[in-house]
């Protein structure tokens, strides 16, 4: 059982929404809790959340889930992972979900060279593929990448051409990287990892993103923050990623909750708090 005893666990308080920008709250991972799981997030001052697709069979349930939660928002798209399964047919159906339903983004698509799951050509390709689609639909892109920088950098300039916007989910970079992604007018989104005591380099670069790009995700069930280290990650712990933001930026969490949220609705064009 891997149940997280939630009434334990004493969340940040603010008197502001938050917005999870990257959830996975779908019931391969949460069973029978999955409503309890949501509920809890909104419950704990949650305005909105989005949930983007690892693989096109994800599809059926996450529109299944935005029809039941108003305040859900979903993505489409093939994970660096499973690239090597990205063809055609995969890509029709991309289409096809864009074509006719309320998608906010194309994602999570990108680089991992660090699992390579995927070999690099097809990683590449499937990136590419999926930026194009972005473009295509005028959709931000999110952006997943690990120990790719530069490869990522060159697809987005080369296929966004200056016209997809996006966003760097889970960042695990440095300060370095931070001017390449401005110059893309790229979003970097923290998540439970900014706060491990080991990941010294992301924290150097939170208080450097300027403040209109921040976003906080939990990327659930994986990466529960130092807090809950070790428990399964679920939305409602992303108050923890925004505390620890608030820290390292020296302001209030009702600041930085206040801007996450704001700029997740600029981002995904998601519609007002209710
Ligand atoms: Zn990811
Ligand atoms: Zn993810």
């Amino acid at each position: 059982m891997t149940s997280s005893a939630p009434k334990e666990i004493v969340l940040p308080s603010s008197t502001k929404g938050i917005i999870d920008s990257h959830a996975h709250v779908v019931r391969e991972f949460f069973k029978e809790e999955q409503d309890e799981v949501i509920q809890r997030a909104f419950d704990s001052g949650m305005s909105h959340m989005v949930n983007p697709g690892v693989t096109i069979n994800d599809i059926p349930e996450l529109l299944e889930l935005q029809q039941k939660h108003k305040k859900i928002s979903i993505a489409v798209g093939q994970h660096p992972h499973d690239a090597k399964d990205f063809d055609a047919t995969m890509k029709d159906r991309l289409q096809e979900t864009l074509d006719k339903h309320d998608v906010v983004a194309v994602g999570e698509c990108g680089l991992d060279f660090h699992y390579n799951n995927s070999d690099h050509a097809s990683q590449l390709s499937a990136f590419r593929e999926q930026i194009k689609l972005a473009r295509q639909y005028n959709k931000p892109v999110i952006v997943h990448c690990r120990d790719a920088w530069e490869e990522a950098f060159q697809c987005l300039t080369e296929e966004g051409k200056g016209e997809v916007r996006g966003v760097f989910h889970c960042f695990t970079g440095g300060p370095e990287l931070l001017p390449a992604i401005e110059k893309l007018g790229f979003y970097v989104s923290f998540s439970g990892i900014v706060t491990f005591s080991s990941a010294k380099n992301i924290q150097a670069a939170a208080p450097l993103v300027p403040i209109d790009k921040v976003l906080v995700e939990t990327d659930c069930p994986f990466l529960a923050p130092q807090k809950v280290r070790g428990k399964r990650n679920e939305p409602a712990y992303v108050w923890f990623v925004a505390e620890k933001i608030a820290a390292l930026r020296n302001t209030t969490l009702d600041d930085i909750a206040m801007h996450a949220s704001n700029n997740a609705r600029s981002l995904f064009s998601l519609p007002d708090a209710s």
